[in-house]
């Protein structure tokens, strides 16, 4: 008896080419969207990929679905075809079948489609420049800060001194000065790609010192057109901060920045930025990133949400306790 392997070549490249005009998609429910550390990862080199793969892990059962559609839909179209050369029912070639429509069937996740309901989020670039606690700051410590933000956003009129005089004093607790922008996620992750030009910011552009470790910091706009030399580890997405300035502290409305305009501009002269922020705050990702894929909670994390069973003990010192890692936090 012949056996479905014993089909023409043609009639199996023919099945192929059904398959591959009909390969599976997503289809993504109206509120679905990423997470704050689905776009973490995307952010991430080969994020893109990674994302997808863990979509296709978390929704197996869907894959499946999709899969076994596709199938009964192929069945469907060479059935009678399928008989009419092996002289046989399709009880004798289903198996066979299944198992060779699955290798060349290749879900597609559709990651894109999610992407496309960030069209709204907002970011920030660091400029490298780094600003003391100016809690017991004279005029002239103010006064040099002062020089140093005029300096790094190529500021060569006074009309702005006042706010940013206002700004350092208000952020006392010093910190990072950064440009925060409102936009979309996917001008971001092409944004990334770019390499030796400058981002250009213009609008009103919001400015604001932000300390990472605690929320605190301080913001104000100025009208004023300004280059800084693009690196993509310089762009950070807000609500990946824990402490972050917009929403976790100041409760701001989500497009509080909406008037910073910025593009990428072709520069002459490559110049050096720093970068402070991304050592600070690369502890806590591995953290979260340890969290994550792993699911293990460490000593010291005094993120409550990174411990799975934590208790709390009512004696004195009163106190929650993790009972896996033994981290606590005293009330
Ligand atoms: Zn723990």
């Amino acid at each position: 008896m012949k056996t479905f392997y014993d089909l023409p070549e043609e009639l199996l490249d023919e099945i192929k080419t059904h398959i591959d005009k009909n390969q599976p998609e997503f289809y993504w429910d109206r509120n679905d969207d990423l997470n704050v550390d689905d776009i973490e990862l995307l952010l991430e080199e080969e994020g893109f990929n990674e994302l997808s793969d863990k979509i296709f892990e978390n929704n197996i059962d869907y894959v499946t679905t999709l899969e076994d559609e596709l199938i009964d839909v192929c069945i469907d179209e060479f059935e009678n075809k399928i008989n009419e050369q092996l002289v046989c029912e399709k009880d004798d070639w289903e198996e066979d079948f299944k198992n060779f429509c699955i290798d060349y069937i290749c879900v597609n996740t559709k990651v894109e489609d999610l992407i496309r309901r960030h069209n709204n989020e907002v970011f920030f670039y660091e400029t490298g420049l780094v600003l003391e606690d100016t809690t017991y700051s004279s005029d002239e410590d103010i006064e040099e800060s002062l020089n140093s933000i005029k300096n790094t956003l190529s500021i060569t009129t006074n009309e702005f001194d006042e706010k940013i005089k206002l700004m350092i004093c208000q952020a006392n607790y010093g910190g990072n000065l950064v440009v925060y922008f409102y936009t979309d996620l996917n001008k971001i992750l092409k944004l990334q790609k770019e390499e030796n030009k400058n981002i250009r910011f213009s609008g009103n552009v919001s400015i604001a010192i932000i300390n990472t470790d605690n929320g605190s910091g301080d913001e104000t706009e100025i009208k004023h057109t300004f280059d800084l030399p693009f690196v993509k580890e310089n762009l950070y997405f807000e609500k990946g901060i824990k402490y972050n300035f917009s929403f976790a502290v100041c409760g701001m409305i989500h497009d509080w920045c909406k008037d910073t305009l910025f593009e990428i501009v072709e520069t002459e002269e490559i110049k050096e930025i720093k970068n402070n922020l991304s050592s600070s705050l690369s502890y806590d990702k591995e953290l979260s990133k340890k969290w994550r894929e792993t699911g293990k909670c460490t000593m010291g994390d005094i993120d409550f949400t990174r411990h799975k069973n934590v208790e709390y003990i009512n004696d004195f010192p009163c106190e929650h306790r993790c009972k896996d890692c033994g981290t606590f936090w005293i009330d």
